[in-house]
């Protein structure tokens, strides 16, 4: 069947989105998606996956299964996906047969966090100073330059502080090379940050673009914890941030949510943002939006790829953000029981340790801030 693989290809109620990707993002994107009158195909290797309990198709196969993926590709209207580390291949395979919303240059750049921090530079948004590192004898130099301590990251599949370690002085670049799996790297320099904050942008295919109030994010034991809105940032501040996420929205052409991680170094009139890493996707630390705006990250994702007109968030509360990790979920009985609070479960089977199983948003009254 030939299929319209348009990059101006608009969508229909009752179209499909495929996503790829079958995970909590998956399934809040499929949830969405249904409110708006649009199916959903998911693929995913993982049989068991969360999202495919809330959508109309699932296809079990590998990330570079090409006869699973050139049939998904045609049962389709477009391609999301719900995480950057989606293989160059997989893209190949079904570029032939559908529209693959946001493309393959938001997905390269943010793979590949060398490429990330030069486009980002290039974009003219501000980054910790930084050393490209392919062997463990370019640690020691990269140190000197940058000043102890600093941080190794790998340069690909990093995730929750997964892939990195902080390296304190030269004699410490062996454990940490074998720390990353000596495998090609940045070392980056330690930011002094005060806090850290993200913004995310939604990106039409027309090119119009939305910014999200920006949320103040808590970690514990490397995963986000608590995304607070509004940011204890100045206005100033906030509105740098949304102009970072517009430029960097911009310059890559993305169609979709976009999220730009900043750090917030310094206070008052000295405060000012360095930016950390993108994820081209829905993220977790803009979760909130579900309960506390008017159009969530999950529907402005499912407009942009379905090449409709992304809308303003309009929030309308503050808000926190919770996420439940491993046994938290098991408190639901009394999370469910919180005055003006919303409970939201992926469906996970088992509560591990370090997993995300939910995240509830407990609304804080009527919206201030920025
Ligand atoms: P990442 O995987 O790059 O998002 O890093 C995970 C976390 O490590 C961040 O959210 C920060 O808390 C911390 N981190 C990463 N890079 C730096 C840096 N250059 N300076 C200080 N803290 C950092």
């Amino acid at each position: 069947m030939t299929r319209n693989t348009d990059d101006a290809r608009v969508l229909a109620p009752g179209d499909t989105i495929g996503i790829l990707g079958g995970g909590q993002l998956g399934r809040m994107i499929a949830l969405a998606a249904a409110r708006l009158g649009l199916d959903c195909h998911i693929f995913c290797p993982d049989p068991d996956s969360p999202a495919f309990r809330v959508a109309k198709d699932a296809t079990v196969a590998d990330y570079v299964d090409a006869a699973g993926l050139k049939t998904f590709g045609e049962s389709v209207d477009v391609v999301t996906y719900e995480f950057e580390n989606v293989p160059a291949e997989t893209l190949a395979h079904l570029a032939p047969h559908t529209p693959i919303r946001p493309g393959a240059r938001s997905l390269a750049v943010s793979q590949d966090r060398f490429d990330e921090k030069t486009f980002l530079s290039d974009a003219g948004v501000p980054i910790a100073d930084f050393r490209r590192i392919d062997s463990e004898a370019d640690i020691a130099p990269a140190l000197a330059e940058l000043g102890s301590p600093a941080i190794l990251k790998t340069r690909r599949f990093g995730y929750d502080g997964k892939g990195q370690t902080t390296v304190t002085d030269a004699t410490d670049a062996a454990r940490a090379w074998e720390a990353i799996g000596g495998a090609p790297a940045v070392l980056e320099a330690r930011v002094p940050f005060r806090i850290e904050c993200s913004v995310i942008v939604a990106r039409g295919l027309d090119g119009h673009a939305v910014t999200y109030d920006i949320a103040e994010n808590a970690h514990e034991n490397h995963i986000l914890k608590y995304s607070r809105v509004p940011a204890g940032v100045a206005p100033a501040t906030a509105e740098a941030a949304r102009a970072m996420g517009l430029r960097v929205a911009e310059a890559l052409g993305h169609v979709g949510v976009i999220t730009v991680e900043l750090f917030v170094v310094g206070e008052g009139a000295e405060e000012r943002l360095i930016a950390n890493e993108i994820a081209p996707r829905v993220h977790n630390s803009g979760h909130w939006s579900e309960d506390a705006t008017v159009a969530s990250q999950f529907e402005n994702h499912v407009r942009a790829v379905a090449g409709w007109p992304v809308t303003e968030p309009m929030r309308h509360s503050d808000v926190e953000m919770e996420n439940l990790i491993g046994a938290d979920a098991n408190r639901w009985p009394e999370l469910l029981a919180e005055p003006g609070a919303q409970l939201h479960l992926y469906g996970k089977r088992e509560a591990r340790a370090g997993r995300k199983m939910g995240h509830i948003n407990r609304l804080k009254g009527p919206a201030s801030g920025h």
